[in-house]
This record gives structure tokens, C-alpha cells and sequence, in this order.
């Protein structure tokens, strides 16, 4: 007879420089078992890939078992889904190409999926999360980097090599900032940790007002939220120049997309008004006049501490299941 179990739970992944968390979840969103890994101290990719693979047949094996694994899906920096390579990653010691998702489904017998990080948020935010049944959306995620990606008629929009949104590196001021992507301007140079800490020099610069942040040990977006909530001139001053440059390119992305939300994930976002309400005076003035007033804009309401390994899994559903007859 044949084999009917119905496989009802996916693996998730998610690589960052700090660790590798990786995950049993199953179908609504439940983390089953969960446990973590060092991402740095391997000598090769390989030797990642080897141990990685090996923790989480431990995993599976501890609870419930293979049959009821689906797929695996990976977040990882500067992961392509279309070619499941991580390519040219230039935070990772890994240099080049790898070809993750076929060395993973090499050791594991499952299909795998990769995604960068945006991606993999995106797809959490609508397998788990707010964008739950919306066909259109973008998810910037702001963090270090400005990681985005979009949904079009219900379906991620890849591109035709898997580049596609990359609004972290669209030009917003071509006499800008230096990017660490090469090119002058890019948002991600404004609204990225290093993009807001720069702002708040400037600001500081531009001032001989006193300011909370003058005597800070560490300028962050954190310190500097903080120095917000203490009715810091300069810090709400930074926060509104962020704002305002974040909301003029969010009127150009809705414009071009038309969606039905925008999810903001990462820890810039958790900055709440200081940042959000400027945002959106910027993105009303400046968005078409047909999608004026009818965008959501909100901070992404999946948990932050699983939110990575969840949208990993969430790329997992995406992949066709493994078999050796296909
Ligand atoms: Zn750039």
C-alpha cells in the first residue's frame, strides 16, 4: 500500500553572521522544536554545510521523525532562490558561489529552498503573519542593510535572475552618500543603522544646540530612539530626516507596485513614531494620487525573535517536495 502520511511540517533555517537558528514548524506557524548553531567557527562552507545538516537530522530524528518533514527552507545573506546559491555574500567568509540548497538536499534527501532575508520575511508575513490573504505588499526590512521584497498578484516577484527588489539600493540622491554597494545615494545609505547614525552626526554638526546624544558612548538607532523618547531636539530631528528621506522612497515604490500594505521588519522600524509618523506625512505628499490615502503602513507583527526562522520555514512551503522520481 502506498505511503499516505501527509507530511505536515517544514525545517527552517536561518543563517546570520551571529548564529544559525533552525526550526520545526508546522503548517499555522508553530515552532515544534528549535535549537541553534555557531555560524562562524567553520573552517569551510562545506564544513558548515556538513554540520548543519547533521544537527538537524538529529533534530527531526528527537521529534517525530522524517516522514512528517515536507521541504527545508534557508534564509541566508544574499541568498537566490531561483539559482538556491548564496552569491558573493560580502558579510559571510564564505567567498563566490555556493550551492547551498543542492549540497543541504544532497545530505538531507529533502527538497531545500534559499532566500535572503527579505525574502523569507516576506514569505513569514504571509504564511504567519499580517500580510495573511493580501496579494500585493512589500516588506522593507531595516536593519544593518535595507532588505526588501514585493508580492505582485500573489506571488513574490523574483525577476528574472531572482534580483528583483533591491529598493535598498534604488538611487534617491545621486550626489549622496557613498553606498557600501559601490554606488552614490542609495536609500539603504540613509535608513540603515550606519545610514541614521551618519544623519545624526550631521545633525549634530549642523548645531551648537546641546543634544543627549553629544555625551553618547555609542551613536545607534537604538541610543538615539532613546534619546527620542526623552524629547531630545537633534534625535527628533534625525529621526525626521530619516523619515522624510524613507517616505519619499516609499511614495515611489507605491507607485510603481500599488500595494495593499507595507511591512516594515528590522530593528530601525521598532524607532514606532519618531520615525512612522514623518514617514507617512512624506509618502501621502508624494505618492500617486490614485493610491493616496489607501496604503497600509505598519511594523511587521510576527515576534522578532522567531521572525527569521519562521519566514525561513515559510520559504520551505514554496519549493516543490523532494523525490528521486521527479
Ligand atoms: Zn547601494
Amino acid at each position: 500500500m502506498e505511503n499516505t502520511i501527509i507530511k505536515t511540517r517544514v525545517v527552517g533555517v536561518d543563517i546570520s553572521l551571529e548564529r544559525t537558528t533552525y526550526a520545526i514548524v508546522d503548517i499555522r506557524g508553530n515552532i515544534i522544536a528549535s535549537e541553534h548553531m555557531e555560524t562562524l567557527t567553520y573552517g569551510s562552507s562545506n564544513e558548515y554545510v556538513t554540520t548543519l545538516c547533521e544537527r538537524i537530522i538529529e533534530l527531526v530524528s528527537n521529534n517525530g521523525g522524517y516522514d512528517t518533514i515536507r521541504s527545508v527552507g534557508v534564509s541566508a545573506p544574499s541568498a537566490n532562490f531561483i539559482t538556491g546559491c548564496i552569491e558573493n555574500a560580502p558579510n559571510l567568509p564564505w567567498k563566490g558561489v555556493i550551492p547551498l540548497a543542492a549540497l543541504m538536499r544532497d545530505q538531507l534527501g529533502l527538497a531545500v529552498g534559499v532566500a535572503n532575508d527579505a525574502h523569507a520575511t516576506a514569505q513569514g508575513e504571509r504564511a504567519y503573519g499580517s500580510a495573511h490573504g493580501m496579494k500585493d505588499f512589500i516588506v522593507l526590512n531595516l536593519g544593518f542593510g535595507v532588505g526588501s521584497c514585493f508580492f505582485s498578484n500573489g506571488r513574490e516577484h523574483q525577476g528574472m535572475s531572482g534580483n528583483a527588489g533591491e529598493f535598498g539600493h534604488t538611487c534617491i540622491n545621486e550626489q549622496g552618500r557613498a553606498c557600501t554597494c559601490g554606488k552614490t545615494g542609495c536609500l539603504e545609505s540613509y535608513v540603515s543603522h550606519r545610514g541614521i547614525v551618519l544623519t545624526a552626526q550631521e545633525v549634530m554638526a549642523e548645531s551648537d544646540k546641546p543634544s543627549l546624544m553629544r555625551s553618547l558612548e555609542r551613536l545607534s538607532p537604538r541610543t538615539i530612539f532613546e534619546c527620542c523618547e526623552q524629547g531630545d531636539e537633534l534625535a527628533i530631528e534625525t529621526y525626521r530626516r530619516t523619515g522624510h528621506v524613507l517616505g519619499v522612497a516609499l511614495a515611489n515604490y507605491a507607485s510603481v507596485v500599488n500595494p495593499e500594505a507595507i511591512i516594515l521588519a528590522g530593528g530601525i522600524s521598532q524607532a514606532g513614531h519618531w520615525l512612522l509618523d514623518p514617514m507617512k506625512e512624506t509618502f501621502e505628499k508624494h505618492v500617486f494620487g490614485g493610491i493616496r490615502g489607501k496604503t497600509k503602513i505598519f511594523a511587521s507583527t510576527l515576534d522578532n525573535r522567531t521572525r527569521d526562522v519562521l519566514g525561513a520555514s515559510a520559504v520551505a512551503w514554496d519549493v516543490k517536495e523532494y523525490s528521486l522520481f521527479k
